[in-house]
């Protein structure tokens, strides 16, 4: 049995060179840039009127002769002379004569002819061609991670495609005899099992689309074999349940059988003991606890660090905070504990319910609370290492 210091230390030390692939943009949110893109025009494109109002050529005079329209989209040009001017629109392409538009709001128009209130700067109210971006020029780096924004900006600028990391192929194996899906009827000992479809929307919410999920029995023959097959077709096995000591859990015999090098079996941490990690050349190999708490406890802190490793994503896993606590709290036992909790403002709440089974405050809660092993009383204000979870 490790520490968990020392089990996260074996992730971290994981290295991982992520697979780049070309991609179409408007299924790339969430991936990371796997090279620079560069801007392949100059945006704004052409001088564009940031208002709705009249572009004038200015003769410091405050009356304009309004000799035309310039609608968005229309490529029409006007030679103003001073003095003159056109109606212009939000987005339209400013006559290359014109210096400055002059707001709708502070003109009065008398048919062909307007009178402006107040002074006319140069330049006001025009966004000049490429004053977002130059053409050639760095748009976005390699590294950076997709947000709809992003995608908008590329989208901007005319890309329909991008190079970034790929995704890894991720597969779940449920274990476990008492286990029916949802929507069907539960006969006497048998429970729903939920274990798969909680980690898929764990998995989805980091932007992981292939996934394919397994079921075994307990039972060792047909257990190796489908995890022979996981490994043989997926970058990432998750195996739920089965991992303990009991005497129809299998996974662990199958895993050694199977060669999977063991980088750490069972951690000195509540929830989540009986965790397995290990590899082959070509695949991680994740053993996780049954109870559906530990489950997803032990994926947000040691699974959830190695995808991003996959996903080409520099950082080392939940984002983390201090924060006080909102009561006493007192630690039984010498393990570390993940603590379902709630961080409101400065302060976090460690929440009642926190058995590895139950999933009822899991489901409100928007934290773990990490308590280290050594420590077993924290008063009421003290600041504990708080990580947040993915919403
Ligand atoms: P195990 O790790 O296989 O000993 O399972 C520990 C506990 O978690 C048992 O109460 C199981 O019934 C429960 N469990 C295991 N797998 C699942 C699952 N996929 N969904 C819901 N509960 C599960
Ligand atoms: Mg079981």
């Amino acid at each position: 049995m490790i520490s968990v210091s020392e089990a996260l230390s074996i992730i971290s030390n994981i290295s991982y060179t992520p697979k780049a692939t070309t991609i179409a943009l408007k299924d790339a949110n969430g991936l990371v840039l796997s090279e620079d893109i560069h801007s392949p025009i100059h945006m704004p494109p052409f001088r564009q009127s940031a208002m709705d109002g009249y572009a004038v050529s200015p003769n410091n005079s405050n009356t304009y002769e309004i000799i035309g329209e310039v609608q968005a989209g229309s490529p029409k040009d006007y030679t103003l002379l001073p003095g003159q001017g056109v109606r212009i629109f939000t987005g339209a392409r400013v006559p290359e004569s014109a210096k400055s538009i002059v707001i709708q709001e502070k003109v009065q128009r008398s048919e062909d002819r307007i009178t402006v209130d107040g002074e006319i700067l140069i330049n006001q109210n025009i966004r000049s061609a490429g004053e977002q971006i130059q053409k050639g020029a760095v748009a976005l780096t390699k590294g950076t991670k997709l947000t709809p924004a992003g995608i908008g900006f590329l989208a901007g600028l005319g890309v329909t495609e991008i190079n970034a990391y790929s995704s890894p192929t991720v597969a779940i194996i449920t274990t476990g005899d008492e286990l029916i899906p949802p929507g069907t009827e539960l006969k006497e000992g048998q429970i729903y099992e939920s274990n798969s479809i909680q980690l898929e929307a764990a998995l989805r919410q980091l932007h992981i689309k292939k996934i394919q999920t397994y079921v075994v029995h307990d039972e060792y023959e047909q257990t190796k074999k489908t995890i022979e097959e996981a490994i043989n077709n997926h970058e990432l096995v998750l195996i739920s349940g089965g991992i303990s000591v009991g005497d129809y859990d299998f996974v662990k015999k199958a895993l050694t059988d199977l060669e999977i090098k063991e980088l750490f079996y069972k951690v000195k941490q509540k929830p989540g003991k009986p965790l397995f990690f290990g590899s082959n050349d070509t695949t991680h190999v994740f053993g996780l606890p049954g109870n559906p708490a530990s489950s997803l406890t032990c994926f947000y802190i040691y699974v959830l660090p190695i995808i991003e490793k996959m996903r080409g994503i520099n950082t080392s896993g939940l984002e983390r905070t201090s924060k006080a606590l909102t009561a006493d709290f007192v630690k039984k036992g010498d393990r570390a504990q993940f603590l379902k909790a709630k961080i409101a403002d400065q302060s976090v709440e460690i929440l009642e319910g926190q058995s590895s089974s139950m999933l009822y405050t899991y489901a409100i809660a928007n934290a773990l609370v990490y308590i280290p092993e050594n420590i077993n009383k924290i008063p009421k204000g003290d600041l504990v290492e708080t990580f947040i979870l993915p919403r």
